[in-house]
């Protein structure tokens, strides 16, 4: 029977799909694989429903000989090497658009948190700290009709932008390489990356991170941004030079920063934790039951496409190998 490789344990609902057809290993440890643990285990498996948080290198891929598809379970696709898997013809697959409007729900989360200082509100409630109303106690900023800077205005971005317009009268600027189709649809308008992080009270990173994206947002950047403005990043970590947001969160009390995603996760800079305006989560952006249940689907019916001889869902490699096989 052919193997499947589970990297991390996905609703079962995907197991499901899987368990006639393969011999189905899932690492049940609370922890990602480490990068020689992915490499024995993928050497003889079929098929792998990887996180965007395994690296599967050129080194890797050169191992595991019977490797067919690699079904990545999420939408960000900076984990794989793509050109060693299309050399190698292995499929990869992600999993867009289910997810979409969760992580844009959270990013939304996040705003609010970091305007009205939720969790800071709510450890001192906890602590015992409550004595009455206090006309001065935990003041924080109004969004409606401040303006929200998107950086990478794509599927989710959007979904955040039509929150933003139509819930909160919010003037939407984005920053995208090239002009969204979605802007009308949304109320959003392009404008340049310096404009964006000038004149926007929220900045909101919906990025994927690529060549160009890579540390895009340092010093220069977060000087050029209001000293009380709210930063949220759900894209990744490694968009942000990370030293200069602390320095710039350091310097400015008022600045508030929230991050579902950071630069070398899960080993982030411990000195995010010493920020009191900073709201930090443990990259959970597509996490509703409703959303993960549909990922686990798409990502083992990819594989058991790929079994079947059919082409999968969601071909990252350009489609190229489906075309091969007509
Ligand atoms: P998408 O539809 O492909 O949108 C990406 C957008 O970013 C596009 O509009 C793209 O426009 C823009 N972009 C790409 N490179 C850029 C750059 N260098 N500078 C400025 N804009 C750039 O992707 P999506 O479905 O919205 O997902 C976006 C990303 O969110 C994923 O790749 C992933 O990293 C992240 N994500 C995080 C979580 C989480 O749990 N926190 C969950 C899901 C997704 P141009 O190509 O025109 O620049």
């Amino acid at each position: 029977m052919d193997k499947v490789l589970i990297t991390r344990v996905i609703p079962e609902n995907g197991i499901e799909i899987l368990k006639d057809e393969f011999d189905v290993i899932v690492n049940k440890e609370d922890r990602n694989l480490t990068k020689s643990e992915l490499a024995e285990l993928s050497k003889d498996v079929f098929g792998i429903v990887s996180m965007v948080s395994d690296k599967i290198d050129g080194e890797i891929l050169e191992d595991a000989k019977n490797l067919r598809i690699i079904a990545n379970y999420g939408v960000g696709i900076n984990n794989v090497d793509i050109s060693s898997a299309t050399e190698k013809r292995v499929f990869f697959t992600n999993t867009p658009d289910v997810l979409t409007q969760a992580t844009a729900e959270l990013g939304f989360s996040l705003i609010l948190a970091c305007a009205r200082r939720i969790p800071q509100a709510d450890r001192f409630t906890r602590n015992g700290e409550f004595k009455g109303v206090n006309p001065v106690l935990f003041l924080g900023k109004e969004l409606y009709g401040s303006t929200l800077g998107i950086v990478g205005m794509g599927r989710i971005g959007a979904a955040v932008a039509r929150m933003a317009h139509f819930g909160f009268d919010m003037n939407v600027v984005y920053y995208n390489r090239t002009k969204s189709d979605r802007e009308k649809l949304v109320g959003a308008r392009r404008v340049e990356l310096e404009y964006l992080l000038k004149e926007s009270d929220v900045v909101i990173v919906c990025a994927p991170l690529n060549e160009d994206s890579k540390y895009m947002l340092g010093k220069n950047e977060f000087s050029l941004m209001k000293d009380d403005a709210i930063f949220v990043n759900i894209g990744r970590g490694e968009i942000v030079d990370t030293n200069s947001l602390i320095e710039k969160a350091q310097s400015s009390k008022d600045f508030v920063v929230g991050l579902d995603v950071y630069e070398n996760e899960p080993n982030f800079d411990r000195r995010l934790l010493e920020l009191d305006n900073c709201v930090m989560l443990p990259h959970i952006g597509s996490a509703t039951h409703k959303t993960r249940m549909k990922m686990a689907e798409i990502a083992c019916m990819n594989v058991l496409k790929v079994k079947r001889g059919e082409c999968p869902d969601f071909v990252v490699n350009g489609g190229e190998l489906c075309r091969a096989k007509d």
